[in-house]
């Protein structure tokens, strides 16, 4: 293995990076190892935030020799953040003292909005991460392709454009439908023949919905090759409506603000491959805190291995998932994890039940008859929880029928009787314009308002 990847922090754009991407995995722990000692050292020197928590319980920089020790270290959770930012604000002491060339930002759909510094270098790098999803993904030279995320403190609008640069494609910056209204969006897309279409998973159904209904057929008015995805789940039920609707790949990615861009599909689509020489991931058991083996599920703790400002050492995310043990037929070395299954955040209770929002998605897309946005919604009446689902319906009138088919599929997927309230096809999704439409909140808790 060439020297230049132990010597700086070298994480490359493709073609260079296939040297890596398919490395025998000894290699990949030797640069994890040296990538680790290296972090925990600028940390000790530039991040109090770390200093002070290492020295809490008596650890220093020469107790970590590689991976084999990274157990050592202090889980940092979210919480342990935002008090972070109370306490010193208005950035904290996880960032790190050397100067930032921007600040991106958590969009605070559960909890506060975090800020997150970023160095030059760290910015080149996530740019060159996406350039390797991208790449994997089928984006080359020349390639048309339309960007529909938010250029705001939310960060894959900015890192996705920077990666298909890199790329040499040639992008086309529309921004989210906040932006560029959805309507200007589908005649861009048709006009400027974009190939691929980079937006979250519920813009997309929401795209196709429009574009359905100014009168265009998805399949034939457009030369979409694939669209790619990131920001939000993406359930198998969703992933196939998306690609009979379109008539063609979707490409799931799973990252956020915090990590930049740490894992990616590969061509063969059966689980999120991660960039193991940026990133170090672990699956930690939430009863014993302790790190679980591959295969296992439990709650993703991420090392940022390659971050100099706001670096992440074992922070815990909060999501669900497991390492698959089984190495990938596309012959990357690169370990995968599992589809995010939940998100400990989302949680709410209601009536004494633990309610997974993300669990409705799979009736919503069963019907061909509803439209691509819904949400939750909870209140008390009367003292007690009640909980709804308003979704939005394509057809012009809707049985009785249906509606009794869509409560009964609810009360096996959230275990709780959920009444369902059908709503005109676009009033859900201009609530989530006016609000300038990051994330679609898929849980609106009125309670205690
Ligand atoms: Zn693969």
């Amino acid at each position: 293995m060439d020297k230049r990847f132990f010597e700086k922090w070298n994480y490359p754009a493709p073609p260079e990076s296939y040297l890596i991407e398919k490395a025998n995995p000894e290699i990949i722990r030797e640069i994890q190892n040296h990538g680790l000692r290296r972090l925990v050292r600028h940390c000790w020197e530039n991040v109090p935030f770390y200093r002070s928590r290492w020295e809490k319980v008596g650890l220093h920089p020469e107790d970590i020799r590689g991976i084999e020790d990274i157990g050592k270290l202090p889980i940092v959770t979210k919480a342990e953040l935002e008090k972070d930012l109370k306490d010193n604000p208005p950035f904290g002491t996880f960032q790190g003292s050397l100067p930032a060339c921007r600040i991106q930002s958590s969009t605070g759909t559960t909890g506060m909005p975090k800020p997150f510094f970023q160095s030059k270098r760290d910015w080149d790098v996530i740019g060159n991460l996406w350039a390797r999803r991208l790449n994997t993904q089928g984006i080359t030279a020349g390639d048309p392709v339309q960007v529909s995320f938010t250029y705001a403190l939310f960060i894959p609008g900015f890192t996705s454009t920077e990666g298909a640069m890199k790329l040499g494609a040639m992008v086309i910056p529309t921004g989210s439908g906040a932006v560029t209204n959805t309507e200007r969006q589908v005649t861009l897309a048709r006009d400027w023949g974009a190939k691929f279409l980079l937006m979250t998973p519920s813009f997309a159904l929401y795209f196709a919905d429009v574009a359905e209904k100014m009168g265009y057929d998805l399949k034939k008015d457009f030369q979409i090759k694939s669209l790619i995805h990131v920001g939000e789940p993406l359930p198998p039920t969703m992933r196939q409506r998306i690609e009979e609707r379109w008539g063609c790949l979707s490409f799931d990615n799973w990252g956020s603000v915090e990590t930049g861009a740490p894992t990616f599909e590969c061509e063969h689509r059966n689980g999120l491959h991660i960039f193991e020489d940026a990133y170090y991931f672990e699956v930690i058991d939430p009863e014993t805190g302790k790190s679980l083996p591959d295969g296992e599920e439990g709650i993703l703790t991420v090392t940022t291995l390659f971050k100099e400002l706001s670096p992440l050492v074992r922070y815990s995310i909060g999501d669900y998932t497991s390492i698959i043990p089984e190495p990938c037929s596309c012959g990357r070395s690169y370990r995968r994890m599992t589809n995010v299954r939940a998100r400990i955040d989302d949680m709410v209770k209601v009536r004494g039940s633990a309610v997974y929002p993300m669990s409705a998605e799979q009736v919503v897309r069963k019907y061909k008859e509803l439209g691509s946005e819904y949400r939750l919604v909870v209140d008390t009446i009367n003292n007690q929880d009640v909980i709804k689902l308003q979704v939005e319906v394509m057809a012009e009138s809707v049985s009785e029928e249906l509606k009794e088919k869509i409560y009964n599929d609810l009360i096996v997927v959230l275990g709780i009787k959920t009444e369902v309230e059908l709503l005109p096809f676009g009033t859900l999704a201009q609530e989530a314009s006016a609000g300038g439409r990051i994330k679609f909140k898929r849980l609106l808790d009125l309670r205690n308002k």
